[in-house]
């Protein structure tokens, strides 16, 4: 959906000034101190189309980390990039695959510093699953009557008028490439205007990102005194699905655990011990109904219990334009588990999630007999305040309470005849931490401020407390620690990961309007 019209805003609040009395004028320039500059969409869209060019070039450069070549390729375009709108640029090594820092002329130590986060490389591809010549080679396509995407001759891109519903399709066009073409496209119009941005603008592009960003925190730790800033912003993933503009203060982290439990020690003939000896799969059964009711709500002590939300945020949630009923529907299922009011509160919880059981065998191999063990593999999505140490060893607490005996490996015959319960139990972290920060923050509301500046109020922006899926913000924010917001700038159903990758270049648009408000917005 293309973003709302900006009708319903204040008559005052963005007026043209051509139009008002000279004393007006200068009130309202002086008030301008306190907020964004408008980029009008106008203009956002002129600066974005002259960048399109480089759009091009920069997705032609295959740019999946495997290969230190291809991403140092990446790195030394980019740095020409943003070296020739008067980005002072350094290239911070890291193991062949350098990524890049780059800084906006003019700081000025009375403004507060923001550094920005974007990444250049991007997912592997399988080229025969693309419906194009090749991932590296990009293309412009729109809507075709049939409802697919037909390609289409790119010249009338680079002039002419545009069509918002267009989409460039190639690999990293969205995830993360597009954003950085997006802050030069804002700069190049900052510059145009003889603009001086409001916050000193930092730039820090990582090489790894799409490989869960191992070596972030150590480069910028390396660096700490050159990335010092008052904030942190991250321009990746994708927007709401409403496409409204999208603030993101946190996601949740990850990790694991392993559960078995043990009955006899060899598999038994279900005739002759059946009623006999006891089963571990239904044990595994009981044991992991212990832990949630039916409503899907953990009923492990002290689960929830370091989770406090503020009743703002919690208004700021039931307001996300979530369509839940659309929700349900596309997944099949009638009834959500009861852990919050609504989709976005239920993120801001830990979840135990069984993601798989064994014991013996179904289907063609069954056999009757009773199992000798009985797995469970389970991930636990985590929260700031509840990580996996925390949760983990209230779950094993749980499965002591239940009269298991825990064993590490195999129990040993001694273990066999002394205890009637025994299981297993090991949990660690996998995949990243969870990070948040406070909506309210300087941050929190200098985003705010430089997005409804530039967009309105009606709608709101979206603000998202903490998306649920896991995404290596802890590993970036973790070595400054000063608050950050996400702001995704791209299209929800941008095949973000997939084949297919696009950009709608309606989003290009905006994009350049929401880093153009977020420089000139004072902080
Ligand atoms: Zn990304």
């Amino acid at each position: 959906m293309p973003l709302q019209p900006r009708t319903s805003r204040s008559p005052f609040s963005r007026s043209p000034f051509s139009l008002l009395p000279l004393a007006f004028v200068a009130a309202a320039c002086m008030a301008t101190v306190a907020s964004a500059a408008d980029l009008s969409a106008a203009d956002a869209e002129r600066h974005a189309q002259a960048t399109y060019r480089e759009y091009f070039e920069l997705l032609s450069l295959p740019n999946d980390a495997i290969a230190p070549e291809d991403v140092r390729k990446n790195v030394d375009w980019l740095e020409q990039a943003f070296r020739k709108r008067g980005f002072t640029t350094q290239q911070l090594p890291n193991d062949g695959k350098p990524m890049l820092y780059a800084e906006y002329q003019g700081a000025d130590p009375s403004r507060k510093t923001v550094l920005f986060y974007m990444h250049l490389d991007g997912q592997p591809v399988v080229p025969a699953q693309w419906a194009q010549k090749s991932p590296w080679t990009p293309v412009l396509k729109r809507k075709a009557a049939n409802g697919g995407w037909e390609e289409i001759d790119s010249a009338p891109l680079f002039s002419g008028p545009l069509d918002p519903e267009w989409r460039v399709f190639g690999r990293a066009s969205a995830d993360d490439k597009g954003p950085i073409m997006m802050m030069l496209a804002a700069i190049d119009a900052l510059k145009a205007g003889g603009a001086q941005p409001a916050v000193n603008v930092k730039v820090i592009l990582d090489s790894e990102e799409e490989k869960g960003s191992p070596s972030i925190s150590k480069v910028m730790q390396a660096h700490r005194e050159l990335l010092r800033s008052d904030a942190i912003v991250i321009h990746d993933g994708p927007m709401h699905a409403t496409n409204r503009p999208t603030l993101v203060f946190g996601n949740r982290g990850a990790a694991k655990a392993a559960l078995t439990v043990y009955g006899a020690k060899v598999p038994l003939h279900s005739g002759h011990y059946g009623n006999y000896a006891p089963n571990p799969a239904q044990r595994l059964a009981n044991l992991l109904a212990s832990m949630k009711n039916d409503e899907g709500r953990v009923t492990v002590a002290g689960y929830y219990d370091r989770v406090k939300i503020a009743e703002a945020d919690r208004k700021i949630m039931a307001a996300v334009p979530d369509d839940e009923a659309a929700l349900k529907r596309r997944l099949g299922i009638a009834k959500t588990d009861k852990v919050g009011a609504n989709y976005q509160e239920a993120m801001q919880y830990p979840s135990l999630n069984v993601r798989g059981m064994a014991a013996a065998s179904v289907g063609d191999k069954v056999a009757n007999i009773v199992p000798d063990k009985a797995v469970a593999e389970l991930d636990l999505r985590t929260t700031p305040d509840s990580d996996p140490a925390y949760l983990g060893q209230l779950i094993q607490t749980h499965i002591e309470r239940q009269g298991y005996h825990l064993v590490k490996g195999e129990p040993s015959d001694e273990d066999r005849a002394r205890y009637d319960k025994l299981a297993s139990f090991s949990y660690q972290s996998e995949g990243g931490d969870a990070a948040g920060s406070q909506i309210d923050s300087p941050v929190g509301q200098w985003a705010y401020k430089a997005l409804t500046g530039t967009f309105g109020t009606q709608p709101e922006p979206v603000r998202i407390r903490m998306m649920g899926g896991t995404v290596p913000t802890a590993e970036i924010v973790r070595v400054l620690p000063v608050p950050f917001a996400i702001i995704p700038l791209v299209n929800a159903d941008n095949n973000q990961h997939a084949a297919n990758e696009n950009l709608r270049m309606g989003n290009y648009v905006s994009g350049v309007r929401t880093v153009y408000g977020l420089v000139t917005q004072p902080f």
